[in-house]
């Protein structure tokens, strides 16, 4: 396929566009799964919060495409940190998927409020020790958080999940993943297709290259270098998200569209989110 890897701090490699399946419903998710790996997806990324690990794990069973080539990243539920809880969560996680490991395991959000996101993070150290998960990483952590697992932890994270879009560029964590070897992933990259997609700024530059919105918008996280997934559950859509890689943006469009910052969360503040 067309879609670079990116090499993370511990060796492995991950394939830059994968595919997201939060709020699709479980009787939806197989049969959505099965198309995104017809269209040439070979990342998948749900959570145990999401409650459609299980459907998940029937597309990827049903598939003929080998385990390896795969990669698979899970999320340990909020409900489920400390240094136990989140192995047991990656072994229910496992069983709900029917799989024997999973390629990424993140810890969802850092709950400053519950105050257990290092031990949590231990246990994720743990379970890839035990071969349950071949890399381990964090997800809506801000610098403060990070630093804590870095001074009083072993491993530094691959990747840190975060909300990132044309209107919320998170440049401070960019640039703190940067200094640490840290990957930065994307979440809602084309912000959940609401009214980022009409911002005036896109036209002229999706009219130049024969582009959706859409396009462009996943295209500037590529060359950024984030990795994303974006969600559909329209056929033509997802094929449409994945058709990203035969163009490329210049660095006049690049600027236009790194000066859309406007600092605009869709989620939760995760300092707030407790
Ligand atoms: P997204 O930015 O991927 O937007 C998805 C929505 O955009 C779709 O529901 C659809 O309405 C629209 N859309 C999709 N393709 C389109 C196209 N080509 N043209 C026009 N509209 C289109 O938002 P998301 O689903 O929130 O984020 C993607 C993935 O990120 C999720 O599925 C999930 O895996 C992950 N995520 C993680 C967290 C976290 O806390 N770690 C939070 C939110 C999302």
């Amino acid at each position: 396929s067309d879609v670079p890897g990116i090499e993370l701090n511990n060796g492995t490699t991950i394939p830059q566009l994968g595919f997201g399946v939060f709020q699709i419903d479980p009787s939806d998710t197989a049969e959505t799964v099965r198309e995104a790996l017809d269209t040439g997806y070979r990342h998948i990324d749900t959570a145990q919060m999401y409650g459609n690990e299980a459907e998940v794990g029937e597309a990827v069973a049903k598939s003929d495409i080998p385990r390896d080539q795969l990669w698979i990243t899970t999320k340990c539920n909020n409900s489920n940190h400390g240094y136990e809880d989140s192995q047991t969560a990656l072994d229910e996680s496992l069983r709900a998927m029917g799989l024997d490991y999973v390629d990424l395991y993140l810890i969802h959000w850092p709950l400053p409020g519950k105050d257990l996101y290092v031990d949590t993070w231990k246990g994720l150290e743990q379970a890839k020790a035990d071969g349950k998960t071949r890399t381990i990483g964090v997800s809506n952590f801000q610098p403060h958080h990070l630093d804590r697992l870095l001074e009083e932890t072993e491993t530094v994270p691959a990747i840190n999940q975060i909300e990132l879009h044309p209107h919320m560029q998170q440049a401070g964590l960019r640039s703190y993943h940067e200094r640490h070897g840290i990957r930065t992933e994307a979440w809602s990259p084309i912000g959940q297709g609401k009214g980022l997609l009409d911002a005036p700024e896109f036209a002229d530059i999706a009219q130049a290259h024969g582009k959706s919105t859409a396009q462009v918008v996943l295209r500037w996280h590529i060359q950024l270098g984030n990795i994303i997934f974006p969600k559909s559950v329209t056929p033509e859509r997802i094929r449409e998200n994945f058709a990203i890689f035969d163009f490329e943006l210049s660095d006049d469009e690049m600027n236009t569209i790194n000066n859309m910052e406007k600092a605009e969360r869709l989620g939760p503040d995760p300092d707030e989110f407790a």
